[in-house]
């Protein structure tokens, strides 16, 4: 969910979109070593520490405790080489070489900024290519990760929905985003944490990749992997009702959930999936997924767009959801309100609130008890904010080329007046 991710402030060492003329080619040249390294052998990225352990036994014919170490040297210390895997006998280097790899995610090029932040293109195949950002703030670093390369539900408001949609990522391919964040951080899980959050807010929709984000989340809490607690890995969805039910049976992650309507008139208007589950039914799935979790909350994220759904009548519905939740859950603060402002990108028809209208927004909701922040908005200028991520997506819906005809048209529009 690109919409829900904190926003960001980079200067940019090269700037421009991402999809700038040359990018393709620079996709295809990256990626290349990506997809043609040995394809039969499994990419340890993908399993988790059972699924691992599980290839040692039975694949490799090796004690279980072994798939340990090898955890250890790929997301602690960055090593992708068996050889280098020193506490490894030769014999078993030489299995793993024979038998598994470790490739990560090629990146195409990064962003970096002098606060810290950082933003990578990431080559998945020849063809595609998506986005992930870290934020750092203080006393904390966030990494936003994607699940899919474009994104298929169309909300309108988001720039991924304008590329259409590609496919769903892998395990690897999610969690290679972290690794590739965590190796260039310096991060060192328990001794030296750099990367302290991961939100599955980039592009795709993570409930709709369900096996290959639960799988890759359950890396990030392990401790042979990222060792991160279950509250600061967030998964965020735009409300696949049975999935949201289906998490809450197999995992404890933090849920966000991204509404950013108070009614279902508006809500359908502005993210498609709440024809198929309106607000009702997606309210009712995050109570049950609370109740199986007692103590925690879920962030209702809530994009600010000037005169759609930024008015008085809009935060007082919201108010009443909110409270509504909170009461069904006998929890005060159940509910968090996250307003992001709406961050502009070419060819979108929404603008973002004033000022004002943010913050009387704000205070209508606090005035009704309803925990409220506002995201700060950075990086708009270089299409890096929330909403903001395109990546490269070699489109398998026609919504890309549409939305191309639609730009052409604007343009000849603007042109012409
Ligand atoms: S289209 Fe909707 S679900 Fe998909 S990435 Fe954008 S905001 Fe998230």
């Amino acid at each position: 969910m690109t919409t829900q991710r904190d926003s960001i402030d980079i200067q940019l060492a090269e700037t421009g979109n991402t999809t700038a003329p040359g990018s393709a080619e620079r996709v295809a040249a990256a990626s290349a070593g990506n997809t043609a390294a040995g394809s039969d052998r499994k990419n340890l990225f993908d399993l988790d520490r059972v699924q691992l352990e599980d290839f040692f036994e039975e694949v490799l014919g090796e004690k279980r405790y072994r798939a340990h170490q090898v955890m250890k040297w790929i997301h602690h210390r960055y090593v992708t080489d068996f050889n280098d895997m020193t506490d490894l006998g030769k014999a078993l280097r030489g299995k793993l070489e024979q038998h598994a790899q470790v490739r990560a995610p090629m990146v195409i090029f990064d962003k970096p900024s002098t606060d810290g932040t950082h933003k990578w293109l990431l080559g998945m195949d020849p063809k595609n290519a998506i986005e992930a950002v870290f934020i750092p703030d203080k006393g904390r670093g966030t990494l936003c990760v994607s699940s899919q390369v474009g994104c298929a539900l169309n909300c309108q408001f988001c720039s991924t929905a304008t590329q259409g949609f590609n496919r769903n990522l892998s395990t690897a391919e999610i969690i290679g985003q972290v690794w590739v964040a965590a190796r260039h951080l310096g991060n060192v899980p328990h001794i030296q944490r750099k990367l302290t959050n991961v939100v599955m807010m980039g592009m795709g929709e993570p409930l709709a990749n369900f096996d290959n984000v639960v799988r890759a989340m359950s890396i990030m809490r392990d401790d042979l992997g990222y060792g991160l607690a279950n509250k600061r890995v967030t998964l965020s969805t735009a409300g696949m009702v049975p999935m949201i039910d289906k998490l809450g049976e197999v995992s404890d992650v933090s849920l966000a959930v991204s509404l950013h309507a108070p009614n279902d008139e508006l809500r359908t208007e502005l993210v498609p999936l709440n024809k198929k589950y309106p607000i009702a039914e997606l309210m009712a799935a995050c109570e049950r997924y609370v109740r199986r979790k007692p103590r925690s909350s879920i962030t209702f994220e809530y994009t600010l767009m000037k005169g759609v759904n930024d008015q008085p009548t809009h935060a007082r519905q919201l108010a009443r959801l909110m409270r509504q939740f909170d009461n069904a859950v006998q929890m005060k603060d159940a509910a968090k309100v996250n307003l992001i402002p709406f961050n502009p990108f070419p060819g979108t028809r929404f603008e973002r609130s004033e000022e004002s209208d943010i913050r009387a927004f704000q205070k209508l909701l606090l005035d009704s008890h309803v925990l409220t922040m506002v995201r700060r908005t950075r990086g708009d200028d270089i299409d890096a904010a929330c909403g903001q991520l395109k990546g490269q997506v070699m489109d398998r819906t026609r919504r890309q080329a549409e939305f191309r005809k639609h730009l052409a048209q604007q343009e000849a529009g603007d042109a012409a007046a």
